[in-house]
């Protein structure tokens, strides 16, 4: 009986002393690894531990976020610093917007805003006073062909505003101002300069013969309506204000207000279920 209990607490001793240099081992190879890691990394903890983080897949949210900060400068489908004009910053925290949603004490530009070679027209980037290009002849023919394919489901579409002009746009707005005061007003109608319908590129779509659901939230519930939203970017429209989106775009969602970006692009916007402003990362 002695015997064996001397053979167990020997046996424990040395058991003990192996598992002591394991340890010692263990956390050897751990710092071993984190000074390799932070060398690895520049010497820069912070960056380490991100991508610890990342690698290990822990805080899946910061990490992605991160990421996303690491590839923004190499993004070249929507390359930063892609404004031509000199515009008011985005969400500077300078700006004061009114009860509209416009930027207080701003002033029409000399030029129009592009980005990337896309005309941008909001409420953050309006357009000159005189800037009149009339319809968009390629979305016009664009839409002719949306038209023609719609009628083979038996929907007879129509673009009952397209073009307008700044002082066709003036003429609205203080119409409405003046039967409906500013605030009121502003809610559903864009002030002269703020209109996409000024860029030629803008076209509302409704049913003929439906006049009823024209440029009415429940447009898009009819099956016509249903038929433009899963289809116009095949034809390289837009729906420009979706729902769920008005604090990125300034709008009310419009089931009817569809803008003319050309087909790549168009797809892109839809696969994605993303605004123009996203697309161009203004937002
Ligand atoms: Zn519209």
């Amino acid at each position: 009986m002695q015997r064996n209990k001397k053979v167990k607490y020997r046996s424990d001793r040395k058991r003990k002393g192996k598992k002591v240099a394991l340890s010692l081992a263990v956390v050897g190879i751990i710092l071993a690894a984190l000074v390799a890691w932070v060398g690895w990394h520049d010497w820069d903890v912070r960056k380490s531990m991100t991508k610890l983080g990342e690698a290990i897949g822990l805080d899946d949210q910061r990490a992605g976020e991160t990421k996303r900060e690491d590839e923004q400068p190499e993004d070249d489908l929507h390359e930063a610093g892609g404004l031509e004009e000199g515009q008011p910053p985005e969400e500077d925290n300078d700006v004061v917007k009114d009860s509209g949603g416009y930027i207080e004490g701003m002033e029409l530009p000399e030029e129009p805003t592009y980005v990337d070679g896309i005309l941008i027209a909001n409420k953050e980037y309006p357009l000159p006073s005189t800037y009149a290009p009339g319809e968009d002849p390629e979305a016009r023919k664009a839409f002719d062909e949306m038209a023609a394919e719609a009628t083979l489901s038996n929907f007879n579409l129509t673009a009952f505003s397209t073009y307008r002009s700044f002082d066709y746009q003036k003429e609205l707005y203080d119409r409405y101002v003046a039967r409906d005061g500013k605030e009121a007003a502003d809610r559903y109608s864009a002030r002269p300069g703020y209109s996409e319908h000024q860029t030629g590129l803008a076209f509302d779509i409704g049913e003929v013969n439906y006049e009823q659901h024209w440029a009415s939230s429940d447009f898009g519930e009819t099956e016509a309506g249903k038929w433009i939203a899963a289809n116009a970017h095949r034809f390289g429209f837009i729906m420009r204000y979706p729902l769920g989106k008005e604090e990125v775009t300034g709008y009310m969602h419009e089931s009817w207000h569809f803008r003319y970006v050309g087909t790549e692009i168009a797809k892109e916007i839809f696969e994605k279920n993303i605004t123009l402003e996203e697309y161009v990362g203004l937002k």
